[in-house]
């Protein structure tokens, strides 16, 4: 719950429904800011080299010593692509080539959405970034499916084997809980 306001620092924070509005909305009485509160974007990539993808062993929680997609949330001022890509410098010191969007997966109930991308691996080069305990590269044989951080993550390396198997590149979308 937000104390203060960020536009002019009064405690006069209230939550009504603005006029013309429909939800309530946390304002402030001095400056009359109406303080909006959007979904976040997590943006991430699926590095790919050779027949292998990238994934990261967390260092931080939520979900330490699992292994994840290297994904974060997006910055202000930055575009999901920039985003994304920092995400794998600074989980894996890995420089990844974007080669399209591969999923796009909500979580309306704690108003996340992730978007993940493929990106093949420049030169196949990694090494462990301070957010991550390790990080490896896998075949789909070798995932550790039963050790994967989040749904986010599985539904993206899921469908990208799935895809390889078919010669398709493709965008998924997809809601948690998963409806089968
Ligand atoms: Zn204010």
């Amino acid at each position: 719950m937000m104390k203060y306001c960020d536009q002019c620092g009064s405690d006069k924070i209230e939550k009504i429904v603005p006029s013309g509005d429909n939800k309530p909305r946390l304002v402030c009485k001095s400056c009359e800011t109406i303080h909006y509160r959007n979904p976040k974007i997590v943006a991430g990539v699926l590095p790919i080299y050779g027949d292998k993808v990238l994934l990261c062993k967390r260092s931080i929680e939520p979900c330490v010593g699992m292994w994840n997609v290297p994904s974060g949330y997006l910055e202000n001022k930055e575009s999901v692509e920039e985003g994304a890509a920092r995400e794998v410098w600074e989980e894996a010191l890995g420089k990844v080539e974007l080669i399209g969007t591969h999923s796009v997966y909500s979580i309306a109930r704690i108003s996340q959405v992730y978007i993940h991308f493929l990106g093949n691996l420049v030169d196949g080069k990694f090494g462990v970034g301070e957010e991550s305990l390790d990080c490896q590269l896998f075949s789909e044989e070798e995932i550790p499916w039963d050790n994967i951080a989040f749904t986010s993550s599985t539904f993206t390396l899921k469908r990208y084997f799935a895809d390889r198997k078919a010669g398709l590149q493709q965008t998924h979308l997809g809601n948690y809980p998963e409806v089968e």
